[in-house]
C-alpha cells in the first residue's frame, strides 16, 4: 500500500531555486512515487510559486487561518509543474519582490523566523487533522525552515510521523530569544536540550532534539556531523541523537541532466561528442586553445565552497597550459577576486545565476572543480561524472562518497572517476591540479576515467528505496 508523505520546504525546482535543496525537493515526488510514496510538497506562496499555480489553473482552498503572524492563511491545493503542491498564500509573508531569503539590503528579511515558523505551523496542522481526502502519515522536514514542525505537531498531540533532512548544517534559523511567545513555542522548550542555542532560540536544533528520524544527504556528511569541525556547534547534540541518524545519498535529476537528450548543448552520449560543445564554449567566451585542461566551476560564491583556495592554486592550474571558467554569485569580495582573476586570457568568469549556462559548461568543461571546505552531498560532481567531465573534488562529505579518486590503486585497477585532495588547502589542490594534468597528458588514462564516470549510476533510485524504507519505519497517523 502506499505511504503518504508531506515534504515541508522552503525551495522546491523548477519553481523557486537557491541550491541543491531546490533540485532535491524537487526531485523527490518523482523518484519515490516510482517507490510507491504518495509525496505532496508544502510550500510558501512566494510571487514565482502563485505565479505558476495561477498559471497551472490556480488552486483550491484545503485549509484557513484567520491570523498567522500578522494575517491571514489559505492553503491551496494544486499541481505545479507535475508536482503535487500544497502553497501557503500569505501574501503578509512571502508576497514581497527579490530574494526569497535576502531584503533589497542583502540581510536577511527580519521576519524570516515568523516566514518558516508559518510553514511549520501549517505543516503541523495537516499532520495532525490532514486536508478534505488526505493525511500524511509522514512529515518529511528539510533543514531549519521546517525545523519547528515537530513542535508545534506536539503541541497538537501529535499525528504524523517526523523526519528532517540536514541538508546544510551551517544554517540555524536563529531568532531573539523573546519571540518565543510570538512564535507560539512552549518556553519549556527554551533549554539546551531543547531549541536554545546560546541564548537564541535555533528552528535547526528545535527540530534536530525533538523529529523522529533525523537524515543528512551523504553517508560521509553523517559522521563528520558527529565531530566538532563540521557540527557548526550542534555536534553534541548529533552525537546525542546518533541512533536516529543516517546518511542517504542524493541523487540528480537524469532527465534535465542527461548528456544524450540535453537540449541546451549539443547533445552526446560518448565522451568524443564533448569535443563539439567545448568548441562552442571556447567561441562564446573568445577562449583561446591551450595545451591544458579547461576546467569549470558552477557554483554559489561562499566560503563553504573554498573558491578563495582554488584562486589561490590557480598559477599551477595555468602553469600546465590549463583553462579556467567559473559561473557563480554570491558574496561580493569573492565575485570580485574571480573577476580581477578573469583578467588572464585563460580565465572567465561569469558572475551571476544562469541555468543554460550551468549546461553548456558542464557538458564543454573537461574537468569540474570542487574544492568545498564541507560539502553535505554536492550534486555539480555528479552532473560532471553523468557528462565525462572529470571531477576535481575536496575529501569531504558527498564528494568523498561519490567520487573514486585516481590513486595508483584505482588505476590500476582502471576503477577511477575522478581526483580527490586532502587537507582542504591551496597546497594540497594545487598538487591534486598538477595530478589532474598529468592525468589528461595520458589520454587513455583520462579516456578511462571518463568511461568510468559516465556509467556511474547517479541517479534516485538506491536513495528512494532507503527514503521509502524509512518513510515506512516512521509513519503514523495518531
Ligand atoms: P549548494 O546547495 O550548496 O549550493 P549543490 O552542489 O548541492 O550546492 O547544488 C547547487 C545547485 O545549484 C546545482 O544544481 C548547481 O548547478 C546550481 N547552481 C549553483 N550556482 C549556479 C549558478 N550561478 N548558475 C546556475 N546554476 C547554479
Amino acid at each position: 500500500m502506499s505511504i503518504a508523505v508531506l515534504s515541508v520546504a522552503s525551495e522546491c525546482a523548477p519553481v523557486v531555486k537557491t541550491g541543491g535543496l531546490a533540485d532535491v525537493v524537487g526531485a523527490l515526488p518523482a523518484a519515490l512515487g516510482a517507490v510507491d510514496v504518495d509525496m505532496r510538497v508544502l510550500l510558501p506562496g512566494y510571487p514565482p510559486v502563485m505565479a505558476a499555480l495561477a498559471e497551472a489553473g490556480g488552486g483550491e482552498v484545503v485549509l484557513q487561518e484567520d491570523d498567522l503572524f500578522g494575517g491571514p492563511v489559505r492553503v491551496l491545493d494544486g499541481r505545479v509543474a507535475g508536482i503535487l503542491m500544497l502553497v501557503v498564500d500569505a501574501p503578509h509573508l512571502y508576497d514581497r519582490p527579490g530574494s526569497i531569503y535576502l531584503g533589497p539590503d542583502g540581510r536577511d528579511w527580519p521576519d524570516n523566523p515568523e516566514r518558516f515558523a508559518a510553514l511549520s505551523w501549517i505543516a503541523a496542522r495537516i499532520g495532525h487533522e490532514g486536508i478534505p481526502g488526505w493525511k500524511p502519515e509522514v512529515l518529511h522536514c528539510h533543514d531549519w525552515q521546517a525545523g519547528l514542525v515537530p513542535d508545534y505537531l506536539a503541541q497538537r498531540g501529535g499525528g504524523a510521523g517526523t523526519v528532517l533532512t540536514i541538508h546544510n548544517m551551517a544554517f540555524h534559523g536563529p531568532a531573539p530569544a523573546d519571540r518565543i511567545d510570538r512564535l507560539r513555542l512552549a518556553r519549556a522548550r527554551y533549554t539546551a536540550h531543547g531549541f536554545e542555542f546560546w541564548g537564541h532560540l535555533s528552528a535547526l536544533k528545535a527540530g534536530l532534539t525533538l523529529v523522529d528520524r533525523l537524515t543528512t544527504v551523504s553517508p560521509t556528511y553523517a559522521g563528520e556531523l558527529l565531530t566538532p569541525d563540521f557540527g557548526m556547534g550542534l555536534d553534541g547534540v548529533m552525537r546525542d541523537r546518533r541512533a536516529a541518524l543516517s546518511g542517504i545519498l542524493n541523487g540528480i535529476d537524469e532527465e534535465a541532466w542527461n548528456p544524450a537528450t540535453d537540449p541546451m548543448i549539443a547533445p552526446y552520449d560518448r565522451p568524443a561528442g564533448k569535443a563539439a560543445n567545448k568548441a562552442a564554449l571556447r567561441r562564446e567566451f573568445g577562449l583561446p586553445e591551450s595545451k591544458g585542461p579547461l576546467c569549470v566551476v558552477v557554483s554559489r560564491l561562499t566560503g563553504q565552497k573554498g573558491l578563495d583556495l582554488l584562486l589561490e592554486a590557480l598559477p599551477a592550474l595555468l602553469a600546465r597550459g590549463g583553462q579556467l571558467a567559473v559561473l557563480g554569485s554570491g558574496e561580493p569580495a569573492l565575485e570580485d577576486a574571480l573577476r580581477a582573476a578573469a583578467q588572464h586570457r585563460h580565465v572567465v568568469a561569469h558572475i551571476g545565476y544562469d541555468e543554460g549556462l550551468s549546461h553548456r559548461l558542464i557538458a564543454g568543461g573537461d574537468a569540474i572543480l570542487v574544492p568545498s571546505r564541507f560539502e553535505p552531498c554536492g550534486l555539480t560532481q555528479l552532473y560532471g561524472l553523468r557528462y565525462g567531465t572529470i571531477p576535481l573534488v575536496a575529501l569531504t562529505g558527498g564528494l568523498a562518497d561519490t567520487v573514486i579518486n585516481a590513486s595508483p590503486a584505482a588505476m590500476a585497477m582502471g576503477v577511477a572517476s575522478g581526483v580527490q585532495f586532502h587537507p582542504v588547502s591551496a597546497g594540497a589542490l594545487a598538487l591534486a591540479i598538477d595530478r589532474l594534468c598529468d592525468l589528461w597528458e595520458d589520454r587513455k588514462a583520462w579516456a578511462r576515467m571518463q568511461r568510468n564516470a559516465m556509467a556511474q549510476p547517479v541517479g534516485w533510485q538506491g536513495s528512494a528505496r532507503a527514503y521509502a524504507a524509512l518513510y515506512r519505519e516512521t509513519a503514523r497517523t495518531a
